[in-house]
């Protein structure tokens, strides 16, 4: 635990269908995930004369309900006047649909990001199979969990409602009005390909997504529509980025409490990849697959799903240690790439 890092609001928590206010006009909302990490962040921000949403949380029934609470309730009386989605990921994106077709709302997004959602929604595992076969199959996992394909391909569309067909792109360094205040778009990349945090230097807060979160480290992975990425590059890219920003900003993270001790946590998350790369580089002495380096760095209990993400994570780790030299990536007649050290 650092303790540079605080969380103000750590008494609080938002009731279903209410809020609390953060900062002057930027409220907190929480709405259910399905999974272990339980919940997302959420925000609104009073504009005056109407409301801007920021994400959405995932569909589900629930979710939508919640939402409907609100919209009756404590944002009844002046209009929702737009949505901003930070990326791509399911519980951000995934009623972007449902508001379009509820509330007319335009959606505001990084064309990034927006690509992404519309891309893997609209797959399908007909299309999809033999490119996502081969590669997985060439990080060695086994005919057991390249059998489980067909079904994680399922789970994205099945979180989302069809995002709309067009956005109002926004792009870095962009200033949005709401309201009295100007809110600063800054991408950050590595957690997913163009992700917008909104940051507003009269307020000092910033919504940060998932790019950057107090306790947990983000997930940064190579995904099958990018297999050759560094992202890992780009993360800790971002992370210098954000160091730009006054250390007091109170930070309003996806997922967690609101804190502050930015500088600290951004000190935190590249000080993690350092040691977790090391560990990668150790596990290659000899040649191996990213499915072995994954059992060396993942030594508790995995399931079948969390496999998915953590090969994806490996894989991070391995093409950064390539792209800075120090291992060497070589593809197999199999089709199976072997990494080793340089
Ligand atoms: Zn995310």
């Amino acid at each position: 635990m650092n303790n540079l890092i605080s969380y103000p609001l750590k008494d609080q928590l938002p009731e279903p269908g209410k809020t609390i206010e953060v900062a002057p006009g930027v409220f907190w909302l929480r709405m259910p995930l399905p999974f272990k990490l339980d919940h997302i962040n959420l925000w609104v921000i009073d504009e005056g004369d109407g409301w801007t949403i920021v994400d959405t949380g995932i569909n589900l029934p629930e979710v939508r309900e919640r939402w409907q609470m609100l919209l009756d309730g404590q944002l009844a009386g002046k209009p929702v006047k737009r949505l901003i989605v930070t990326h791509f990921h399911p519980d951000h994106v995934g009623l972007a649909g449902w508001f379009e077709e509820t509330l007319g709302l335009q959606l505001w997004m990084t064309l990034g990001e927006w690509g992404m959602a519309r891309n893997l929604k609209l797959e399908t595992k007909e299309r999809s199979s033999g490119y996502l076969n081969k590669f997985y199959h060439a990080t060695g996992f086994d005919e057991d969990l390249l059998s489980i394909i067909p079904e994680r391909s399922e789970s994205y569309p099945s979180r989302i409602t069809v995002p709309p067909a067009g956005m109002r792109r926004i792009q870095d360094g962009e200033v949005i009005k709401m309201g009295q205040h100007d809110w600063k778009v800054m991408i950050g990349t590595g957690h997913s390909p163009e992700h917008a945090c909104l940051y507003c230097e009269s307020l000092n807060v910033m919504i940060s997504g998932d790019q950057i979160l107090p306790r947990i480290s983000p997930n940064i992975s190579i995904w099958p529509q990018e297999p050759t990425a560094d992202p890992l590059s780009q993360f800790l890219d971002s992370l210098i980025k954000f160091k730009d920003l006054p250390d007091d900003l109170l930070v309003l993270p996806s997922h967690d409490y609101p804190f502050h001790g930015l500088h600290a946590r951004l000190d935190d998350l590249a000080h993690h990849h350092d040691e977790r790369l090391e560990e990668t580089w150790n596990l290659c002495e000899t040649p191996v697959t990213a499915y072995q380096v994954l059992k060396g760095l993942f030594t508790r209990k995995l399931d079948s799903h969390q496999v998915f993400f953590a090969i994806g994570e490996s894989l991070a780790h391995l093409h950064h240690l390539e792209a800075k030299g120090r291992l060497k990536r070589t593809q197999q007649d199999n089709g199976v790439y072997l990494f080793s050290q340089l």
